[in-house]
């Protein structure tokens, strides 16, 4: 099998081209979009065609080359049925197998770092492309994107881990310039989840990483949701529902005024904790409260048709909230402008604790 490892410096990514050597065909694993003529060209010198398009997951830190090498190429896009976009061809789930010549990967369900969270096994099991659930000497982040510790822990233990030891192990990133490490290393030498470590230790330490906001989110997560195929000038979704205006950093929001007229026809969700829900700034009457960390578990029940309108207060957690919502493939979603403040500001009525 031809194999080849690329790299987008800006973003630390790893884009892996493989192929059958004899029918030429060839699929790409996590491209950029700023890389997608490097990359075609590369396919074009090898004389290859590309068929498949797969991302391990809806990236947070750079956009997908998904839909650009779809339009060049008419090459087949993949993701996760996990993963809450309907952007790509085809979605799979574990177990699948994504053929090409007379090569294949193994689809591998490896939730935890996001829920959509894939690793790709060769057939002959000599490589696996892990995204950002293994990391050499380390894991992605759980911490954005229905992240879940004890669910990535399980995920590379129970899973990545049951592969043979000389296993090849391509990750999503490396920010030190190492370019590949095996099972048997990452179960010896890994810091986090390596041979020794607990699940309830790794919960412990990715709960105690404080890491800064991720840099592109803004940006790469809602033009990922439709597969890199958004411009930044283009509103995320499109709001037959309500004026919905996209936000410097690419959130849809709508404004306190238009939710007070509205009430009645949306779902409001109030994302912030108890004691604020219960406070001084009081509530949007009507609004139901479901703290940001528990949104994913109570959405999942929630009709995906309604409009929902997210407050906090003053619109960060709502934003998150919403782009959290799209991903799970909810069609109108906003974030209220300003959160409680401005609901406030603007004189609007509110409810409080009646106890
Ligand atoms: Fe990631």
């Amino acid at each position: 099998m031809l194999f080849r490892q690329l790299f987008d410096p800006d973003s630390s990514t790893y884009t892996y081209l493989l192929a059958d050597e004899e029918t030429r065909e060839a699929v790409i694993i996590d491209s950029v979009l700023e890389q997608v003529d490097r990359d075609l060209g590369l396919i074009a010198d090898l004389g290859l065609k590309l068929v498949y398009a797969l991302d391990t997951h809806v990236h947070a830190d750079h956009v997908t080359g998904l839909s650009q090498l779809k339009e060049r190429t008419g090459c087949t896009t993949i993701l996760s049925e996990r993963a809450g976009v309907s952007c790509a061809d085809r979605l799979v789930k574990d177990g699948d197998r994504i053929r090409f010549g007379g090569q294949e990967l193994e689809v591998l369900e490896t939730p935890g770092h996001t829920n959509g969270c894939l690793s790709f096994v060769t057939g002959d099991r000599r490589m696996v492309f892990t995204g950002d659930a293994l990391l050499i000497r380390g894991t992605g982040r759980t911490d954005f994107q229905q992240g879940d510790a004890h669910q990535l822990y399980r995920s590379v233990t129970e899973k990545i881990f049951r592969l043979p030891a000389s296993t090849l192990v391509f990750p999503g990133h490396d920010y030190k310039g190492r370019t590949a490490s095996s099972i048997g290393e990452e179960k010896r030498l890994n810091p986090r989840l390596g041979e020794g470590r607990t699940e309830a230790s790794f919960v412990e330490l990715m709960a105690g990483l404080g890491l800064p906001y991720p840099k592109k989110i803004d940006v790469a997560l809602p033009a990922n949701l439709k597969c890199g195929s958004t411009t930044a000038a283009e509103p995320v979704i499109p709001s037959t529902w309500a004026p919905v205006e996209v936000s410097a950093g690419g959130l849809p929001e709508v404004a306190p005024g238009w939710v007070e007229r509205h009430r009645a026809a949306v779902r409001l969700v109030d994302v912030r904790e108890q004691d604020e829900f219960e406070g001084e700034l009081g509530r949007v009457p009507g609004s139901e409260l479901v703290p940001l960390g528990a949104l994913p578990g109570a959405a999942a029940g929630w009709d995906r048709k309604k409009p929902v309108v997210l407050i906090c207060r003053s619109g960060g957690r709502s934003g998150k909230a919403a782009i959290q919502l799209l991903e799970m493939g909810f069609e109108g979603v906003a974030s209220m402008r300003g959160g409680m403040s401005a609901w406030n500001e603007e004189r609007l009525p509110t409810e409080h604790r009646t106890r």
